[in-house]
């Protein structure tokens, strides 16, 4: 009887050991973890972003590849602006300057041609005032982003690199 006992007992742990190396899932922990991390990156990532993301380019030819732009009002929006021309950033130097409604590209443009040592960007008071957001200078192949959560209205746009505003300007709505 002890023999059966034990033989038993020796069957019962070794049928224990089997269970546990095919059916503890082990193998699948690593799986289960990777796929719970992924979604919780996932998830930061959703709360971070942006709701909306544009991308707009400038070129050789002073050109952005939009002259309208239409955003939400309150609503986080990221802008991508990329130079994808190929002159030299001193001769053929991009930005992307949104400014307040109401404000005169004009002036800022003129403003901006002798700021120079701050990319273009006039440091002033009139300037400022007018100023709501701005990505660098890009020389060619660049990008920048910038977020902006802008209220209702209409936001002229520009490249304030000297003399680009004749052609690089344009509106974004906001409603
Ligand atoms: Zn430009």
């Amino acid at each position: 009887m002890k023999f059966t006992v034990t033989s038993i007992i020796g069957i019962a742990l070794s049928l224990t050991s089997v269970a546990s190396a095919c059916g503890c899932g082990c193998k699948d922990h690593p799986k289960k973890d990777a796929a719970a991390e992924v979604k919780t990156e996932e998830a930061a990532e959703a709360e971070a972003a942006p709701a909306k993301e544009i991308v707009i380019t400038g070129n050789d030819t002073m050109q952005f590849d939009q002259a309208a732009l239409e955003l939400t009002a309150g609503e986080a929006t990221k802008i991508t602006f990329k130079n994808v021309g190929n002159l030299p950033k001193a001769a053929m130097g991009h930005n992307f300057v949104i400014l307040k409604p109401g404000s005169d590209i004009l002036k800022f443009g003129m403003a901006a041609a002798s700021a120079a040592a701050t990319e273009y960007i006039p440091q002033d008071e009139a300037g400022t005032a007018m100023l709501e957001a701005h990505t660098k200078l890009l020389g060619p192949g660049e990008e920048d982003s910038i977020v902006v959560t802008l209220e209702a209205g209409e936001y002229p746009f520009l490249c304030s690199f000297p003399g680009h505003y004749a052609m690089m300007k344009g509106v974004i709505t906001v409603k």
